[in-house]
């Protein structure tokens, strides 16, 4: 062997020479002992047998390396490319070939070297398959990622881009790192002298879109140093904006809460029993005179404000969860840290676990003293108001008495001034002259009218709501007596009256025909002189009582008077144009009053007149 060829031997790598002849026939007319490791077979075998290596090639890569050669034939350039084969131990192998081709006569010979590559090309596509799994990571991370030099932005992925409200990678390459952050605020200088001492750092900052709009965003930022040992910083992150403004609806909740609170002099408390922590509102501080947020809240500190006389009920509130009770309500007593004594009323929940373990206490209070005083002072004004009305009620007795007694015994000296002077008419008509017969007659007819008077205001008060006689009375009996009654002015006056059906009442028998004798009276007494009097009487059932109404087509009554009518007493007319002494309507209402019901009018002058009044069923 040549000392040539002994090195040749002794080579790691497979040096070979390949011939292609123009019949297209492939051999081996030299390659060495290392083949063996590859190839699986010696380098005699390999030479007197070239398919011994043309069955190693890799089915799939046949198609490609005949392309390769067919190429570097018609090129005479130089070959150089990775290619698979099968090893029967240790599977699929790469290798490396190198040759270049040389013409010898007809046939084409490649002298070249082959080497096993299988480590650094699985290493490779490791790295090519895990910075294809890093990148769709990254692309698919709703994060956003910046990697970064010097300020510049090298790369970016689609969520950074959105973020930032770029449309493309390219446009936002063209920023810089003051057009992306706040960069001189104290929180973003922080992370950057942070990231100088540790390598990484992270906090919040905020974010500046292509619109000028800023965002807040928590940041990662890391550095890296490349292959080339540049290095940069790859910074991610997460655009917080919802959390932000959930945050600030949620202190502005908290706020108003506390103010409303505050308002309507409530506070709400919570103790957790696992912890022993006291949660205070401020309007619970409040409702106790303190300052919010002062100090730490103990049951201690708690239970000191509470009234000597009701510390009791801390023991009510202390047994309550052993018991399993649901909730509490309590009214009590506090001395407020500015001493000042206030009346609260508090509702108190608990909570269990599964296991029945107390969890919770949530408590309502609300500072009740205004509320208690505006209730006292109500209380005393009804009790006043009682009095006074029982003290009316004994003085409208009184009056009623009085008014019985006096019209009762003002009766018979009238009857007396009455009868004298009607004999002194008869007896000394004669010796008197005419201007003394006339104060005579004046006499006479005012006494009349004072009988008359008398009469009334004893029938009035006779209307007695003490006198209890009730029974059911039939209203259509009723109206048929009244009518019978009335008969001479019905037909005097030509009145028509239309009578609906009535229903049966409980009442006082002579009370309700007086009742309805006095208005269907009055309804033929104010008729009008152009028509005849029609009146009309009306039922209507309502849920609790009668509606009855008795209309006629009379004068009217201006509404100026709808009350003052009912007044005892009053008149509209004077005596010589329409009879009477004003206290029909008076008894009226005293009668419909003392049976439940209440009484009115409604009415156009010139048109008619229409009273109604309720009777309980
Ligand atoms: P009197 O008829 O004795 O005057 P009342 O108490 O019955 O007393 O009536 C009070 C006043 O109400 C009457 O003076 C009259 O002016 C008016 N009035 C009562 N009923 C009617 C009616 N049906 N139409 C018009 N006016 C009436």
């Amino acid at each position: 062997m040549q000392p040539f060829e002994k090195m040749l031997q002794q080579l790691p790598v497979v040096v070979f020479q390949l011939q292609l002849l123009d019949n297209g026939l492939i051999t081996f007319p030299y390659i060495n002992e290392s083949a063996f490791s590859i190839f699986e077979y010696t380098s005699t075998e390999i030479i007197s047998d070239s398919k011994t290596v043309l069955s190693k090639i890799y089915a799939h890569d046949t198609y490609a390396i005949k392309r390769i050669i067919k190429s570097s034939l018609q090129n005479m350039h130089s070959i150089d490319f990775d290619l698979r084969l099968d090893h029967s131990k240790r599977g699929i192998i790469w290798v490396n070939i190198s040759a270049s081709p040389e013409k010898v006569g007809t046939a084409t010979i490649w002298h070249g070297y082959l080497k096993d590559v299988t480590k650094e090309k699985e290493q490779f596509l490791y790295l090519v398959e895990s910075e294809r799994k890093y990148r769709a990571t990254i692309e698919n991370s709703l994060n956003g990622f910046i990697i970064g030099r010097d300020g510049a932005v090298l790369d970016a992925n689609r969520a950074a881009i959105k973020m930032f409200g770029y449309d493309s990678l390219d446009e936002m390459k063209q920023k810089q790192r003051t057009d992306l952050f706040d960069d001189q605020s104290e929180e973003y200088q922080k992370i950057r002298r942070e990231r100088t001492i540790n390598g990484k750092a992270r906090g919040e900052v905020r974010g500046i879109k292509k619109n000028g709009e800023y965002f807040p965003c928590i940041m990662f930022s890391n550095f890296f140093t490349d292959a080339n040992g540049t290095s940069n910083t790859i910074n991610s992150f997460i655009d917080i904006s919802e959390e932000v403004e959930a945050k600030e609806k949620l202190t502005k909740n908290q706020q108003l809460l506390s103010q409303a609170e505050i308002l309507a002099e409530i506070g709400s408390s919570e103790i957790d029993y696992k912890t022993g922590k006291f949660l205070w509102s401020d309007g619970f501080y409040k409702i106790h005179g303190l300052e919010p947020s002062g100090e730490e809240i103990t049951d201690k500190i708690s239970a000191q404000f509470l009234h000597p006389d009701d510390r009791y009920k801390i023991a009510l509130l202390e047994e309550a969860p052993k018991k399993k009770v649901d909730h509490l309500e309590l009214d009590s007593k506090i001395i407020r840290a500015d001493g000042v004594e206030r009346e609260i009323s508090s509702y108190w929940k608990f909570t269990y676990d599964s296991e029945g373990m107390p969890l919770k206490m949530y408590g309502v209070v609300q500072d009740i003293t205004a509320r208690k005083e505006q209730e006292r002072l109500l209380k005393s004004l009804n009790n006043e108001l009682v009095s006074k009305a029982s003290k009316l009620l004994s003085s409208n007795k009184e009056l009623e008495r009085f008014a019985y007694v006096a019209s009762h015994d003002l009766q018979e000296p009238l009857r007396n001034i009455n009868g004298a002077l009607q004999l002194l008419k008869e007896k000394y008509k004669d010796q008197l002259d005419d201007r003394a017969n006339e104060f005579i007659d004046y006499s006479i007819n005012s006494s009349i009218r004072m009988k008359e008077l008398i009469t009334d205001l004893l029938e009035f008060s006779r209307v007695d709501n003490t006198v209890v006689e009730m029974k059911d009375i039939d209203l259509n009996e009723v109206i048929e007596e009244v009518i019978l009654t009335l008969a001479p002015v019905i037909e005097r006056e030509q009145g028509k009256i239309k009578i609906g059906k009535l229903p049966i009442i409980n009442g006082v028998h002579t009370q309700i025909v007086q009742l309805f004798q006095n208005l269907i009276g009055n309804a033929l007494k104010y008729r009008s002189k152009e028509r005849l009097p029609y009146i009309e009487i009306k039922t209507m059932e309502e849920d609790k009582e009668w509606k009855i109404s008795i209309s006629d087509n009379g004068i009217g009554i201006d509404d100026r008077y709808y009350d003052k009518i009912f007044v005892i007493f009053q008149r509209l007319h004077k005596k010589y144009e329409y009879n009477g002494t004003g206290i029909g309507l008076a008894i009226c209402k005293k009668i419909v009053e003392n049976h439940g019901g209440s009484i009115g009018v409604t009415s156009k002058v010139g048109i008619g007149s229409s009273f109604h009044f309720t009777l309980p069923k």
